[in-house]
């Protein structure tokens, strides 16, 4: 039979099948204190310097529909605050490895739960007992060997210069400070599409005569992916190298290829020394597009995504379109979830070397999501402006069946095409 606890407060008690219930209030504030759930999972990531704003939350739910993970399978900070609620250890959970630091959540989260902060820093010390899956390790190793992500020779960095069709300066020969390092960042130099768009763009700034060098085989990763996967120690030993060179050089200014060095040089490296201003290559060339002799239309229907470490993170939603708007034929087309809504294409925070790990938790992976968007706004061209795009939406074009209906393009490739 329930009981009305009013009755209980004015009577002070009251009898119910028999039994006389009795308003005891220090009896029941100690029940209160019993029935509180054990918080030392959650006091474990609270502790941790970064991991503080996971003890905000509320669970008003509102990060839960913008989480691109939930909308491939079930997650958000939501439902890792409930899981630390019920005990669950996250520091031993497959839960640590799906963020992709996306931000999507910071955005609508009214207690500011920060994810961007919280992931490092429980990250951090997963890896520091060596519990990172088994595709991840390997990349911090080759990182760590080699000065990239994908394992290749240091020798061979400015491989692709060879191709380019103008010369690209190497700051070793030029021996004098330049207006602008062009910071190319691994995928761009090593990888065949990332290595298309780097002599597209090699082109266009020749045409535009930018005062620019690149660090050739000097160059080593920014490292920024890998320290919002946990390896904060080859993230600072990658910075301290990289700010030397810039160092070297005289560099002031930095134009980068990556949005993920972007954020690195803007928000990181300046905790450890580096002095200099940053910008996105779409930054940089948007207000000269009008400078360059375009010779061809190119009748394309365009889509565009934001990479999430472009626009979220750094807020440069203009620029890309303003590249792409004044390319002669192009017409822009916005799929529904843009700009600081845009979705993620599940590269970010480690999550371009864990397509193995998320494909036991996902019902698809996100770049498939993300593509289906790109068909339905019946586009012929997917455009994208960070390198771990290229490879990313190609695999999931041909995955989902969409092979010969949507072509994916950096900027300076569509740019390039039309000059
Ligand atoms: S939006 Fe913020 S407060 Fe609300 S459930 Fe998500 S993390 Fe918690
Ligand atoms: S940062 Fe992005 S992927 Fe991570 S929990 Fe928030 S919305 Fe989801």
């Amino acid at each position: 039979m329930p009981v009305d606890k009013s009755q209980i407060r004015e009577k002070e008690s009251v009898v119910v099948e028999g039994i006389e219930l009795t308003a005891d209030w220090n009896r029941m504030f100690e029940q209160r204190v019993v029935f509180d759930y054990d918080t030392t999972a959650l006091d474990k990531v609270t502790d941790l310097a970064g991991g503080e704003s996971m003890g905000w939350c509320y669970q008003c739910g509102k990060c839960v529909p913008v989480c691109p993970v939930d909308n491939v399978g079930e997650y958000g900070p939501r439902k890792i605050f409930r899981s630390l609620q019920l005990g669950e250890d996250l520091f031993n959970s497959d839960e640590l490895w799906k963020c992709t630091t996306c931000m999507n959540c910071l955005r609508v989260c009214p207690k500011e739960v920060d994810m961007i902060k919280i992931m490092p820093a429980v990250r951090e010390e997963a890896v520091m007992e060596g519990k990172v899956p088994e595709e991840l390790q390997e990349v911090f190793e080759k990182t760590f060997e080699y000065g990239n992500p994908l394992g290749e020779s240091q020798r061979k960095r400015a491989d692709w210069t060879k191709d380019a069709g103008v010369e690209v300066p190497l700051m070793k020969d030029i021996k004098r400070p330049v207006d602008m390092l062009w910071f190319v960042e691994c995928y761009p130099a090593y990888h065949t599409r990332g290595q298309d768009a780097s002599r597209a763009l090699a082109r266009i700034l020749n045409l535009l005569g930018t005062d620019y060098g690149i660090l050739g085989t000097e160059e080593k990763c920014s490292c920024d992916s890998q320290r919002l996967a946990g390896e904060t120690g080859l993230f600072e030993e990658f910075a301290e190298y990289n700010i030397g060179l810039f160092n070297k050089y005289k560099v002031k200014k930095v134009m980068v290829t990556d949005p993920h060095a972007l954020n690195a040089f803007r928000k990181e490296y300046p905790k450890l020394g580096g002095k200099f201003e940053t910008i996105h290559y779409t930054t940089y060339l948007a207000p000269l597009m009008e400078k360059l002799n375009f010779t061809k239309k190119l009748n394309y229907k365009v889509t565009f995504h934001d990479p999430c470490y472009l626009g979220r993170h750094n807020g440069e939603f203009d620029a890309p379109r303003n590249c792409l708007t004044a390319i002669p034929g192009v017409e822009l087309i916005e799929m529904g979830r843009c700009r600081e809504q845009s979705y993620c294409c599940g590269g970010g925070g480690g999550g371009m070397w864990l397509d193995g790990f998320m494909a036991d938790h996902v019902t698809e992976r996100l770049s498939e999501n993300r593509v289906r968007e790109a068909v339905e706004t019946g586009a012929d061209v997917l455009a994208v402006c960070c390198p771990y795009e290229v490879s990313r939406f190609e695999d999931a074009v041909k995955s989902t069946g969409n092979e010969g209906k949507l072509l994916v393009k950096d900027i300076a490739e569509l740019i390039d095409e039309a000059l």
